[in-house]
């Protein structure tokens, strides 16, 4: 079978909607808590105690260890380890029975990606075999093996596992952490099975224009969708009111469809513990929007960890009380619901309780004002799999300078899934912003077409298009028409000390060039598509100055002062508006951080949407401001990302930011009754002009939340 065929077959394997009801609990919970028990856990801690942290926090869900790797119950299924320290008690139904007397949603978390040696000698072709051909012992605990997660392991022995979980004590899920294997397997049963469906050989490139590769890109995906599916009807047929909950999805780079993902899932677990390396602390709220972007009003969670997250996985750390209050602030602000996670039931350092304590106590009395119907943002960010799955090419960068930017714009924001482009999912939007979108298929192109003759506006950059849904180069690009320029065919891979004339002659007090009066040129990108208009365009606001030496200093001169090639296209189209970057503005955004950059995107945004924001929120500092309805409010989210420690390093202090006035445009027929500035604890006084109110609000220390009953 050829790939075309594979891919048609694909969306078959799994329904559009799952074929079984959410379970009733899913909407309930609001604060989640996760205690992963160690193997020597029994018998060495007072559950006592958890339950009475659980009650101070207010955690209305919970997820406790039961097995997989480690029993904390008296199994019956061969194989199946016991944690040694259990003896003959039932741990885990001891802590499920404290739990639910506190009224908890209780979930029990398995986890099957490493075993022992008993099973590797009785069943080895249960065992993940590397590119070599040989047995895979674990990474991190090396008396361990590592499982195949496409073969009998997980369809086999691990549903069994969760058929008796159930049969005992009727948990409300079961959620499966590394559940989808740990890296290629090369065992029998992973070749056999991917040459039976594909004709291929397992890939040995990683290339993803390599044909098995791509085959197993998605062949991986359908494997896995089997499984979870093999593991919901088993959990059904016990508890039709429980479901599995597999620890998947994310962004572009994720392996998994998030649109098959979002069917299926009647709620989803976020796992993005913590920061660490470069990550800005809007990440985790990046996450949920990644979620939300496929799981629509469904219960999105987002896991935090308590610890320090790093390679060298400190797993038994604690971070800072500052940074942690921060991290929740911007994954509850962004729609999600927060989860702690602490690995063990022995404390080895308990600096930790008080703070998360304090922040769920706070979050318990916000939560009205946090069961959201829906975002009110007018912009939708797409996030393209399938330019990740087949193009790669730094394909989340140019997403990330996106996200940057309309966070410094303070212009909220949603994301959008690249398979999810028809008319319901983007109503709410004026405006999509396309971050080099290599690969999208005609039908998806139509759609994108279909929303700017709805009124839509458009603003994309550098390559988006080029590529079909498989990233195949196209000749010309899928939205040709809505660019009005047609492929030059060269790209520029790699520009030196490149610029960009800003033409305030030819297009004067130009939007595009808002905030950038007294520049006369800046910088331009790295990398640019050669194009060739065939629209008319009004005078272009940017164009090319192409590279020059930079060195020796005495050759540092423009050889070409000005040129007339347009670097940026825009156009009226009916209602709605075109912009198109032909250079990865975003991605070089995302590198440089120069804020010429910043405002042009941010600008471009504003030009093509058109209309005035949602919320717009003046005063100084970097804020993330997220807006929402809810059945009879509305709230603003204000988090402060102000911070010498925004780019690296865990947050050391909470540096409190200036006033900021808050002007809401409220949703037609709605009228503000009382706003209230819910951190602050205080009554808001509010101006009321025709559809919109204005505020002041003295100090955001991390997070205010304005709430607005109407
Ligand atoms: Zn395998």
């Amino acid at each position: 079978m050829g790939l075309a065929p594979l891919v048609r077959a694909l969306p078959e394997t799994v329904p559009a909607a799952a074929p079984w009801p959410p379970p009733s609990w899913v909407d309930r919970p609001m604060r989640w808590a996760q205690l992963t028990l160690v193997e020597n856990d029994p018998g060495n801690f007072a559950p006592s105690f958890w339950f009475d942290y659980f009650r101070r926090t207010r955690a209305d869900a919970v997820c406790l260890s039961g097995g997989g790797c480690v029993a904390y119950y008296p199994t019956r299924i061969p194989f199946h380890h016991r944690s040694r320290w259990l003896g003959d008690q039932d741990l885990l139904g001891e802590l499920i029975a404290g739990c639910r007397k506190l009224g908890m949603v209780v979930i029990v978390r398995t986890d099957p990606h490493a075993t022992y040696d008993d099973v590797q000698a009785a069943h080895p072709d249960w065992i993940a075999v590397d590119a070599s051909g040989q047995p895979r012992r674990h990474w991190a605990s090396p008396e361990m093996w590592v499982t195949c997660g496409l073969g009998p392991y997980n369809f086999e022995f691990m549903t069994e596992v969760k058929r008796e979980l159930m049969r005992r004590y009727l948990v409300d899920g079961i959620f499966i952490n590394r559940w989808d294997g740990s890296g290629m397997c090369y065992c029998e049963h992973c070749r056999e099975n991917f040459k039976a469906a594909t004709g291929y050989e397992l890939p040995r490139s990683a290339n993803p224009q390599d044909p098995a590769r791509r085959a197993y890109i998605l062949w991986r995906q359908g494997r896995l969708f089997e499984l979870w599916q093999t593991w919901e009807r088993a959990v059904r047929e016990i508890n039709p009111e429980a479901c599995v909950i597999p620890n998947t999805g994310g962004g572009a780079t994720s392996a998994l469809d998030m649109k098959r993902v979002g069917a299926l899932a009647p709620t989803l677990m976020a796992d993005r513990q913590a920061r660490h390396g470069l990550m800005a602390p809007w990440a985790i709220g990046m996450n949920a929007k990644e979620y939300r972007a496929a799981l629509g009003r469904k219960p999105v969670v987002g896991i935090f960890s308590v610890g320090v997250e790093e390679p060298y996985r400190w797993k038994d750390s604690v971070q800072s009380a500052a940074e942690l209050r921060l991290w929740v602030a911007d994954l509850v602000a962004n729609g999600m619901r927060p989860w702690y996670t602490k690995f063990g039931a022995v404390l080895h350092d308990e600096r930790w309780l008080k703070p998360v304590e304090d922040l769920y106590r706070r979050l318990a009395d916000w939560e009205t004002y946090l069961r959201n119907d829906r975002p009110l943002a007018r912009v939708g960010v797409v996030y393209s799999q399938q330019t990740g799955w087949f193009v790669g090419n730094q394909v989340e960068d140019h997403i990330l300078g996106w996200y940057q930017a309309l966070i410094e714009a303070r212009l909220p924001f949603e994301l959008v899934h690249d398979r999810l482009l028809d008319s319901a999912h983007l109503s709410q939007f004026k405006t999509l912003v396309l971050p080099n979108v290599v690969a999208l298929s005609d039908a998806q192109c139509r759609q994108i077409e279909a929303f700017v003759e709805r009124g839509g506006s458009l603003v994309a950059t550098h390559q988006t298009s080029l590529g079909n849904e498989l990233g195949e180069r196209r000749t010309d690009f899928g939205l040709a028409g809505l660019f009005g320029v047609s492929f030059g065919g060269k790209i520029e891979a790699r520009m030196q000390n490149a610029y960009l004339r800003l033409e305030h002659e030819a297009a004067p007090h130009h939007p595009l060039l808002q905030g950038l009066e007294d520049a006369p040129r800046i910088i331009h990108g790295v990398s640019r598509v050669e194009v060739e208009p065939r629209a008319t365009f009004p005078p272009a606001p940017l164009t090319l100055i192409p590279s020059y030496p930079d060195l020796p200093m005495e050759m540092v001169y423009p050889r070409v002062p000005r040129t007339d090639v347009a670097q940026v296209f825009l156009r009226e189209q009916g209602q709605g508006r075109v912009a198109y970057f032909p250079w990865d503005i975003d991605r070089t955004f995302w590198e440089v951080l120069c804020v010429d950059h910043a405002k042009l995107l941010r600008n471009a945004v504003t030009w093509a949407t058109n209309e005035p924001a949602p919320v717009t929120v003046t005063g100084p500092g970097v804020l993330d401001v997220t807006v929402w309805q809810q059945a009879h409010s509305l709230t603003v989210h204000l988090v402060n990302l102000t911070n010498p420690m925004m780019l690296k390093g865990p947050v050391r202090e909470l540096i409190p930011l200036g006033e900021q006035v808050v002007t809401v445009r409220l949703p037609t027929g709605l009228r503000a009754k009382r706003v209230r500035l819910l951190a602050a604890g205080k009554v808001a006084h509010f101006q009321h002009r025709n559809s919109e109110i204005t505020l002041h609000v003295p100090s955001v220390l991390d997070h205010e939340v304005v709430a607005i009953d109407v």
